[in-house]
């Protein structure tokens, strides 16, 4: 059966979850589809800064003027997602002074508020300061963790009737006589299916120009990679800028347990297939240990890059760090005489809600819907909840901090998720993710162990997973075979080591080690010629064990890749 709707939205990084939920607030029956998971393209691999607009308030005032109204925004409709760490800009000894002084005038010429401290105040702030700092200002940056936000969009734009289908890959944007009649895509299980649209809008990130492969259609993304790397311990509690023109290496944000080094900018041609190699991260480290020395001993535990979708319509290939971070959203019909297709790029994380809104207006007049947005006012689910911790701790018998930690991330349904009945015991000592935060990320993304870990963080503290990625298997419920259940756990671990390949010094490279003689020759994960030993683990609930899961599977995709 062909499957039919209003508005078909591709991508599932937060430009596209934004979409499908204004979109389905206003009334329109909404189709998202997503080739792998959500969150997977350059969503999950960002920084995790919630900008308040001052990194782009001399080169890009318009972008920072957005950014500061989005930030409001989102800690307030986002709560949950966001933590008020702060922000501060350092300016070095050598460093140039006058440049200091423009970007002051221009965060006040952007709305941006300021408040300059001595160099002394500053060190109090942040003590793992460099003495060189010679100037510092405070601005209201903030923490924000990108799978929470894209989880609780995607949960309302389901609740407003949206459905979100991840695995299925766009193939073709089908086109009749000059308008749009909907896509084929390709599923994880290997069938093509037709979906008719009345509008499709391509918000494929990096790869918006690949979607629309196949139609006459140019669009200006010039991709750009950065690379970022995570550090086992918090040196810095507030977002920590250098402020200095050029915008490579200059960001410190700490982000739950860790803190994130970033980032740099370079374009590349293929979102797909670029180089990542160990001297950016020493770039990095090199680089942010003048404002933070300690840096150079720190523990980094994984690093990843990710591939900015930019919006450049006098693209060059040249210096993208010069680039707008300004969005566009392109109307396919007065450009290219294609009805029924919206493109949408560029942007920052930050602005997702305002992007998605302009797309959703411009759809909404083209599908006569009367419903304005109200994403700007309406909480998502989980935020803005009164949580008293005491009284869940003593409740649920969560101890400080698990109850705390578990109430930062599940907002307002922190009770829901407990209320399980079930023993709770700690699962991911690291992140401080209990059984039962475990069981309701598999209630909503099924056996996808990668996608639990997104949505908990567990498995993405110190140890990497080395403690606690068996534990997570062995929650998958009974009705997963135990083949389904060895994929994930083999799945999890190659995506964990994928992230760790660059660290493999000093304190961590011991934990790799320990993480391998657990893995790959006690349990035998990922040698296909080997038996398996079996694991007889008690099963976290408490009740029936899930039993054994038997030796004698051959494993076997390639080591690092998923
Ligand atoms: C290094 C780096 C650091 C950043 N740091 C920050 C920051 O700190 N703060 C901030 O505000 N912003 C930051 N950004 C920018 C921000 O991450 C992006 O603007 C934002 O995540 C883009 O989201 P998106 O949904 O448009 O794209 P994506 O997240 O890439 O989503 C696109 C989705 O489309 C899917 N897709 C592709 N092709 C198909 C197909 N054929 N069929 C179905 N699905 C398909 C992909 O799998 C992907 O999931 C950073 C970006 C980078 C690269």
């Amino acid at each position: 059966m062909t499957r039919r709707t209003d508005v078909l939205v591709v991508g599932g990084g937060v430009t596209g979850v934004g979409v499908a939920r204004d979109l389905a607030m206003r009334g329109a029956d909404v189709v998202l589809v997503e080739r792998d998971r959500l969150a997977e393209g350059t969503t999950g691999r960002m920084h995790g800064l919630l900008h308040s607009g001052a990194r782009y308030a001399v080169a890009d005032p318009e972008s920072a003027e957005q950014c500061i109204r989005e930030n409001a925004i989102l800690r307030d409709v986002a709560s949950h997602c966001v933590e008020d760490t702060g922000g501060m800009f350092v300016s070095l000894a050598g460093d140039d002074q006058e440049y200091f002084q423009e970007k002051l005038a221009a965060c006040e010429a952007a709305g941006i508020p300021t408040d300059q401290v001595t160099p002394d105040v500053a060190r109090q702030i942040e003590p793992e300061l460099a003495e060189t700092v010679e100037r510092a200002f405070l601005v209201p940056d903030a923490a924000i963790d990108p799978f929470r936000l894209v989880a609780a969009n995607a949960a309302s734009a389901e609740n407003h009737g949206a459905t979100i289908l991840t695995g299925h890959d766009v193939t073709d944007i089908d086109v009749s006589g000059g308008t749009v009649e909907g896509v084929t895509v390709a599923t994880e299980s290997g069938d093509t299916e037709e979906i008719e649209a009345a509008h499709v809008v391509n918000a494929a990130g990096p790869w918006v120009d690949a979607v629309l492969d196949g139609l006459s259609v140019d669009v200006p993304v010039e991709p750009a990679k950065g690379a970022m790397a995570v550090t086992n311990s918090r040196p810095v509690d507030t977002v920590v800028n250098r402020c200095r023109p050029k915008g490579e290496g200059d960001i410190l944000v700490p982000h739950e347990t860790t803190a994130i080094l970033g980032t740099t900018d370079e374009p590349i041609d293929d979102p797909d297939d670029f180089d990542e190699s160990r001297r950016e991260i020493e770039f990095l480290t090199e680089e942010l240990a003048e404002m933070v020395p300690s840096l150079t001993d720190a523990r980094l535990i994984r690093s990843y890059w990710g591939v900015r979708p930019l919006y450049d319509p006098d693209a060059d290939g040249g210096d993208s760090t010069a680039t707008s971070r300004d969005f566009a959203v392109l109307d396919h019909e007065a450009r290219d005489g294609i009805a029924g297709l919206t493109t949408v790029l560029g942007g920052k994380l930050t602005t997702y809600r305002l992007m998605a809104e302009r797309v959703a207006d411009e759809v909404g007049d083209k599908l006569d819907l009367q419903r304005g947005c109200r994403t700007g006012t309406e909480p998502l689910p989980g935020s803005r909840g009164e949580v008293d911790v005491r009284e869940i701790m003593d409740r649920y018998e969560v101890r400080s901090p698990v109850g705390a930690r578990t109430s930062e991330r599940l907002g307002d349904r922190t009770e829901d998720v407990l209320d399980s009945g079930s023993p709770n015991p700690v699962v991911c000592e690291c992140e401080a993710v209990t059984a039962a935060e475990i069981r309701d990320a598999i209630d909503t993304s099924g056996p996808d162990l990668g996608a639990v870990r997104m949505q908990t963080r567990a498995t993405m503290g110190t140890c990497q997973g080395g403690f606690c990625s068996h534990r997570l298997a062995l929650l998958l419920p009974a009705e997963y075979d135990q083949e389904t259940v060895w994929e994930e756990l083999e799945a999890l671990l190659a995506e964990r080591w994928r992230g760790q390949r660059f660290s493999l010094d000093g304190d961590h490279l011991s934990q790799v080690a320990l993480n391998r003689a657990l893995y790959h020759l006690s349990l035998n994960v990922r040698q296909a010629t080997s038996e398996r030993v079996d694991l007889d683990f008690e099963r976290y609930d408490g009740g029936q064990p899930r039993g054994e899961l038997s030796s004698g599977h051959e494993g076997g995709s390639q080591e690092g890749t998923r």
